[in-house]
C-alpha cells in the first residue's frame, strides 16, 4: 500500500502530480472540480471550457478508473445527462500501480546505465559499439564521440528510485 498516512491532502497532491505527468494539468482540474457529484455541462460552465472538450477529459480519466457516472434520461427531450463523480476507492490503486510501472522503467534505465560505457556528441549518446561502427565520429553532427560520465545520470536515478520505493512502503 501507498504510505501516505491518513493525510488526505498528500495523497491528493501525489495523485494531481501523477495525472499531470501521466496526462496533463487539465484533467488534474477536472478532477478537483468534482469535489462533489457534478454534470458535465456545469464543470464545463465552471471552467469556461466547451463541454465536449470536458467530456473528452471525463472520458480519459473514466478509462483510468478514476470517475464514475450516472445516466438519467430526460423524458420530456428524451436526452441523456451524466452526472460524475470522483472514485475516491480507486485512487491508491491508479497510484500505486502508476508508481510500479515508473519504477520498473527506472530501473531497467538504471541498469542500462550502469553497464554500457556511453559516448557523447553534442547530439547523441551512443553505445561503445554504436561509436566503433561509425570510427567516433557522429554521422549526424561530424563531431568526435568522447567518453561521456554518466555519474550524475546513474544517481539521479537512483534517488528517483529511493523516493518511490518510499511512497510504495
Ligand atoms: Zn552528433
Amino acid at each position: 500500500m501507498i504510505n501516505m498516512g491518513s493525510d488526505n491532502s498528500s495523497n491528493n497532491s501525489l495523485l494531481n502530480y501523477i495525472l499531470e505527468e501521466s496526462m496533463s494539468k487539465d484533467h488534474v482540474i477536472v478532477m478537483e472540480k468534482l469535489s462533489e457529484p457534478k454534470h458535465d455541462e456545469d464543470i464545463a460552465a465552471e471552467l469556461n471550457l466547451k463541454a465536449t472538450i470536458v467530456r473528452t477529459l471525463l472520458n480519459e480519466l473514466h478509462a483510468k478508473n478514476l470517475v464514475e457516472y450516472e445516466r438519467t434520461k430526460n423524458k420530456k427531450t428524451g436526452w441523456y445527462t451524466y452526472l460524475w463523480k470522483k472514485r475516491e476507492d480507486k485512487i491508491d490503486e491508479f497510484i500505486q500501480s502508476y508508481l510500479t510501472h515508473k519504477l520498473d522503467i527506472l530501473n531497467k534505465q538504471l541498469q542500462a546505465e550502469k553497464q554500457g560505457v556511453t559516448f557523447a556528441c553534442s547530439c547523441n549518446r551512443v553505445s561503445l559499439e554504436e561509436a566503433i561502427e561509425t570510427n567516433f565520429i557522429c554521422p549526424r553532427c561530424n563531431e568526435t564521440f568522447i567518453e561521456f560520465d554518466n555519474e550524475k545520470i546513474i544517481r539521479k536515478l537512483e534517488s528517483e528510485i529511493r523516493k518511490i520505493n518510499k511512497l510504495l512502503k
